[in-house]
């Protein structure tokens, strides 16, 4: 066991031998678009009503063995993380905003009555499993390592309340930009036959059960020929909320408009950057709602020049349509300018290659 700053950690890593060569692992990451692939090790950390934190350990990636009568299973006590590590000039590998996110698992937790796991332990465990494959992390442009955390109950019981053990794992894959490096703007659908999130809902919790609920509209949208859906609100379906796996941002020449966090939107670590870095680029930024009705009008008038979509997986990529049941918006063609530089100053932050003025890189 290795002291650490929370707790013991307890280091099994694959003997060199057992490990994939230095020299296959260039081929093994070679992705195409949307590819990953997982890494070699994980972290596992347990917490228990009576032990707290406990049995924290960086172990090769294997499958788990679970009671088939685990809470996480049958009541969805599930929350997880998704963030991403880049390699930087020097070599050194930091992830973007890792006590952000730190901080959001703890709010999703809450709202599922699960333990909050402590910020500094959530960046010890990025730590552990980063040192442990830091080979993997690649130093191609396109891609990086993407980190998921994820805690879940364990305790065996089918009894209906918070659950009284947990397992925190972190696993880490190779992956390239999700909708893949100077993608095209994606097109989105906006059904009302589905609600993602109601008031007092889940919808601001990253919980796994929120993921599972948007597939059916996620299929509707495919078969729209969309590559997303674009979520309204439950109430009147006129309202737009976010998209199935990041938020959104309407471009008015150099005005951006983003939906507030009205508490059914999960709140993007990308949306407040990107909040953050629009002044430093002459944008004014504005949090209010906005209409589909208004979208559709504002696209018509040339009013509305741009949207986008943002998030750790999609990081900045524009909407070039909007399927809707009542006919199509062209948004645009091609990628828009204002998206183009903000995500180029989002990457220069992410990739070291300018001074972290923010604190972002972990
Ligand atoms: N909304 C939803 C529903 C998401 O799943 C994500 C991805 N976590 C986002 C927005 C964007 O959040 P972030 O910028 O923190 O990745």
């Amino acid at each position: 066991a290795v002291a650490s700053k929370t707790i013991p950690w307890t280091r099994k890593l694959l003997p060199a031998s057992h490990r994939i060569p230095d020299a296959e692992l260039a081929a093994r990451t070679t992705l195409p678009v949307f590819g990953e692939v997982l890494t070699e090790h994980m972290v596992s950390v347990r917490w228990s009503a009576t032990r707290g934190w406990h049995d924290a350990e960086v172990v090769p990636y294997a499958p788990l063995t679970m009671d088939p009568a685990m809470v996480g299973l049958h009541y969805g006590q599930i929350v997880f993380e998704g963030l991403k590590a880049y390699r930087q000039p020097d070599g050194s590998i930091a992830a973007f905003r890792a006590a952000d996110h730190a901080r959001r698992l703890q709010r999703s937790a809450a709202r599922l009555a699960m333990p909050e796991p402590p910020v500094e332990l959530f960046l010890d465990a990025l730590a552990e499993l980063a040192a442990a494959d830091r080979r993997w992390a690649p130093s191609v442009e396109s891609q990086s390592l993407y980190l998921r955390p994820i805690l879940y109950a364990t305790e065996t019981t089918l009894a209906l309340r918070p659950a009284t053990e947990y397992r925190f794992l972190a696993l880490a894959m190779v992956t390239e930009a999700f909708f893949g490096e100077g993608a095209p703007p994606v097109s989105v659908w906006a059904g009302t036959r589905w609600v993602r999130a109601a008031t007092g809902g889940t919808g601001e919790a990253k919980c796994a059960g929120n993921y599972a609920a948007g597939l059916a509209a996620q299929v509707e949208a495919g078969a729209h020929g969309c590559r997303q859906v674009v979520w309204l609100d439950a109430a009147e379906h006129r309202w737009v909320e976010e998209m199935g796996g990041m938020n959104i941002f309407f471009v008015y020449g150099d005005r951006l408009v983003t939906p507030p966090l009205s508490g059914t939107i999960l709140p993007g670590v990308t949306r407040a950057s990107v909040l953050a870095l629009a002044p430093e680029l002459g944008l004014t930024v504005e949090e209010r709602q906005v209409t589909l009705a208004q979208w559709q009008a504002d696209c018509r008038s040339g009013a509305m020049t741009e949207a986008f979509a943002c998030g750790t997986a999609a990081l900045i990529t524009s909407i070039g349509r909007v399927v809707t049941e009542s006919g199509e918006i062209p948004v645009g063609e091609t990628s828009g300018p204002v998206a183009n530089r903000l995500g180029v100053a989002l990457a220069d932050i992410q990739r070291g290659r300018v001074p972290d003025r923010h604190g972002w890189r972990h």
